[in-house]
């Protein structure tokens, strides 16, 4: 695949605009020209034949190790419990990231993000997982996860600083914005933490004179960059919700971990959890062009200082 991927761009440059699909479409990678890529993991509808669908993994209780596969090695077995996996699709997602990217070309005067888009239902492939855990070892997912994960580094590599927005959505029922960071709840909600273990490390140490908390939650956080378009929509961390205060709350998962600036580079991520009312299509218009106006406000001061 990589050989695949590798001789496909040395044969074709790709241009801002184009719109690269993986193989039979299951991964989408629609090419922007500013350094702010989407991310959009559990927003896919296909369920192809060829790809099973993902049950539990195997627990193996002597090495206390869950094995994701569908054929489970000697010792182990199914466990729904102990190797649970996530299979609901986060409805309107693909639909929410779409329009967010229009609306960030429109306020931006053409210049649009980059969009990375898995089109498989998650029962299929989770790519907010590492590899064993998202595919099964199953070849087509493999292969699908693999694109998905090489898409973004493309767009990653086209910029030197940047931005990842990874959206998702969630079923809490605080029914707030939930923006992850890789700080979990209980050390937000405590004040335990530093600008290096969070996914905006290296924004943080380009903006040296900006105190990481106003960062993450005070006046020139992306928090109160979405409140201020809308109080209805409630964000946290923010100057409102400076943590979710023992409340439900997603820290990040595998996109931001591994494409964020925790572990190296200077592509920062954040993931957006959506509460359903804001994805609805009574609300998606409008969250849209807030959401755009928002991301635009703190793109600009973090990366244009
Ligand atoms: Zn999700």
């Amino acid at each position: 695949m990589w050989f695949i991927l590798g001789l496909y761009f040395l044969l074709h440059t790709i241009n801002a605009q184009d719109v690269i699909f993986g193989q039979n479409k299951y991964t989408e990678y629609q090419v922007g020209n500013m350094s702010l890529i989407l991310t959009v993991p559990h927003g896919g509808s296909l369920t192809p034949s060829t790809i099973p669908a993902r049950d539990a993994g195997c627990w193996d209780k002597v090495a206390k190790t869950c094995f994701y596969t569908h054929n489970c090695p000697t010792g182990a077995v199914k466990d729904s419990t102990n190797c649970k996996v996530s299979t609901v699709k986060d409805l309107y997602t693909l639909e929410t990231t779409l329009t967010l990217a229009k609306e960030i070309c429109t306020l931006t005067g053409g210049y649009c993000p980059h969009v990375v888009i898995n089109h498989l239902a998650r029962s299929r492939l989770d790519a907010n997982r590492d590899k064993e855990e998202a595919a099964f070892g199953v070849s087509q997912a493999d292969q699908a996860w693999d694109e998905f994960m090489n898409f973004i580094g493309i767009a990653k590599s086209r910029m030197s600083r940047g931005l990842l927005i990874d959206i998702h959505g969630h079923g809490h029922p605080e029914q707030w914005i939930e923006l992850g960071y890789l700080i979990s709840k209980a050390n937000l909600d405590s004040g335990t933490f530093s600008a290096s273990d969070t996914s905006i490390y290296s924004m943080s140490k380009q903006l040296p004179d900006v105190p990481f908390g106003t960062l993450l939650r005070g006046s020139r956080s992306l928090g109160r960059f979405i409140e201020a378009q809308n109080n209805n929509y409630a964000c946290v961390p923010s100057p409102t919700n400076p943590g979710p205060n023992g409340g439900n709350y997603f820290s990040g998962g595998y996109i931001t971990s591994t494409h964020g600036s925790k572990l190296r580079g200077e592509v920062d991520a954040i993931q957006i959890e959506l509460p359903k009312w804001i994805r609805e299509s009574s609300e998606r218009p409008r969250f849209g062009v807030a959401l755009a106006k928002a991301i635009t406000n703190f793109y600009q001061l973090s990366f244009h200082n």
